[in-house]
């Protein structure tokens, strides 16, 4: 197995593959403000297992298209929807974020929790922009600096992982320069690290780790894992996930 196959087995069972709540999720869906006179079209991009895509299907009077691009949380997804009786409501689709296959003006929300960064804040928001009719909105999970002194350690971890971390106030102007009118920005509290994912993900560990007989690969990947974590416990004063709530200009 490859060190991808690994990650999806350690994480295809989970509720979430990234920091998140159903409160924060209700929290960005107030500060959207949505129309709920009707049904809505909602694209939740870089799904997962369907966190964000059940609850807003069980929540809303919408179509949810679920886009990831790993079959296997896709799969997880589907079986999900079907237990919370919202298997009619959400269409799991198989496809790239950075090439998605969506005609202009098709949605009236773009969501995304934990996923904008693979292809990077910027060139996500400015790509997906297209997909939202006018008026509809984006809301957006993304790693943030929470002030603007931190200690050398977690700069260095992030100038390394993600060179895009910023402040929020960076963020909603990049939102600005690509023409969108930012309505809101919250900081995802710490259970939602802590107790929403990082301490299920612990709880994996063992049974991951015997799966696959102690190797070297999916013991680097505990580790790896482990250290996110220590540097999260360490240093949550001073990132988190940033959510943001833009409106695309124009009455749809
Ligand atoms: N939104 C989910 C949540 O909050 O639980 C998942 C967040 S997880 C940190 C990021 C997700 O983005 C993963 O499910 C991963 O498979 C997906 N992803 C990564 N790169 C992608 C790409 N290029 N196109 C589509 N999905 C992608």
């Amino acid at each position: 197995m490859d060190d991808i196959e690994l990650l999806v087995d350690l994480h295809r069972s989970a509720d979430r593959q990234g920091p998140g709540g159903d409160a924060e999720t209700r929290r960005a869906l107030e500060l959207a403000g949505l129309d709920r006179s009707r049904r809505l079209k909602i694209a939740d991009i870089g799904c997962g297992t369907g966190a964000a895509s059940i609850l807003l299907a069980r929540e809303l009077d919408a179509e949810v298209t679920a886009v990831d691009f790993l079959p296997a949380f896709l799969d997880t997804l589907r079986a999900r929807a079907h237990e919370h009786g919202v298997a009619e409501r959400i269409t799991p689709l198989h496809a790239s974020m950075e090439a998605l296959p969506f005609a202009a003006g098709a949605f009236d929300v773009i969501w995304s929790e934990g996923a904008v960064y693979n292809m990077g804040f910027e060139a996500g928001i400015s790509a997906w922009r297209q997909f939202l009719r006018p008026g509809g909105m984006l809301v957006v999970s993304e790693i943030t600096w929470l002030g603007a002194q931190r200690p050398a350690e977690i700069q260095a971890h992030w100038a390394s992982e993600y060179p895009q971390i910023n402040v929020a106030s960076a963020k909603i102007g990049i939102l600005e320069q690509h023409g969108y009118s930012p309505r809101g920005y919250f900081v995802l509290p710490p259970h939602c690290w802590l107790e929403n994912y990082y301490r299920p993900m612990q709880d994996r560990f063992d049974a991951f780790l015997a799966r696959h007989g102690h190797g070297d690969q999916a013991t680097a990947i505990v580790a790896a894992e482990q250290h996110e974590i220590r540097l999260y416990e360490r240093y949550q004063d001073h990132y988190g996930y940033g959510v943001y709530v833009a409106q695309w200009p124009g009455v749809g």
